[in-house]
């Protein structure tokens, strides 16, 4: 039976730009974004200028959805970032990198977020030598995820590793592909993320609320 996979890539077309929530296919083409380039919906081609608020907002869906995250779960990343001392943007997207579904993504532990972060819920990483199934749990420098012993020859694992064995490593990260691991070599700055976003939209939107 066929899949129904449009709804992920709505949020696509909503940005105008690829977020990769959808593995190989994004890649493929097949990708929708590269076949229907205009927001969904009935009015999409004729897209209205957006209103300030407008603009923050979809910076911020954009962010949200690029990660994967709640709406509770980035609020709470933005706040804490807004308590720490630094650049808030800065230190929001930190937090984001720094979830393990996000660096076991990095590593090519799943072909997108969203495989990652089933990866992570089925046990198949530890973090320093104990096994950690929370996507959401936030690595610090110095950390070493790896993916575990038992979980090795998983088929899933294997395929996804397969898949991505040329994948782009950050350079905060040091993957060793032989032993399936990757230690945190630093924090990652704005620099290393890879979406393009203004992210003094979303400051400024939180910064309303
Ligand atoms: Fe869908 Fe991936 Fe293309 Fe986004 S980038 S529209 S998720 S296929």
């Amino acid at each position: 039976m066929a899949r129904y996979t449009d709804a992920v890539c709505k949020k696509c077309r909503r940005e105008g730009m690829k977020l990769f929530l959808k593995g190989t296919r994004c890649n493929s083409n097949k990708c929708s974004v590269d076949r229907r380039p205009f927001a969904p919906g009935q009015h999409g081609k004729n897209r209205a200028k957006l209103s300030e608020y407008g603009l923050q907002l979809r910076a911020k869906q954009k962010a949200k959805n690029y990660y994967r995250v709640s709406e509770s779960q980035f609020r709470k990343y933005y706040d804490e970032a807004f308590r720490r001392e630094g650049v808030t943007s800065d230190i929001l997207f930190e937090q984001l990198e720094l979830r393990l579904d996000n660096i076991a993504y990095r590593m090519g532990v799943g072909t997108s977020r969203a495989e990652a972060r089933q990866l992570v819920g089925y046990a198949m990483l530890e973090v320093n030598g104990k096994k950690v199934n929370i996507p959401s749990y936030i690595c610090k420098v110095g950390d070493v995820i790896k993916v575990r012993d038992a979980k090795k020859d998983n088929k899933t694992v294997v395929s996804v590793l397969e898949t991505n064995k040329l994948k782009a490593i950050p350079s905060w990260l040091e993957v060793n592909k032989e032993k399936l691991e990757a230690k945190v070599l630093r924090k990652p700055v704005r620099d290393d993320v890879e979406l393009e976003v203004a992210e003094n939209l979303i400051v400024e939107l939180y910064s309303k609320n």
